[in-house]
């Protein structure tokens, strides 16, 4: 496991979406960028997901 693996926030390349851990949608792992916050998913030109809504999300810092 790499220190990035312990991000909470997974980015998909492929979609340009990110995601809260647990999203259904479950992404194949090579095309995946962790984060430590959405706000760094947002700033690397990344989306929410609509469907894990990880905006309204905080994570346990
Ligand atoms: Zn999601």
């Amino acid at each position: 496991m790499t220190e990035t693996d312990d991000l909470p926030i997974t980015a998909v390349r492929t979609t340009a979406i990110f995601c809260r851990p647990g999203c259904s949608g479950r992404p194949l792992v090579k095309n995946c960028v962790r984060y430590a916050t959405t706000r760094d998913a947002l700033a690397a030109g990344y989306r929410a997901c609509l469907r894990c809504r990880p905006l309204e999300w905080v994570p346990a810092a």
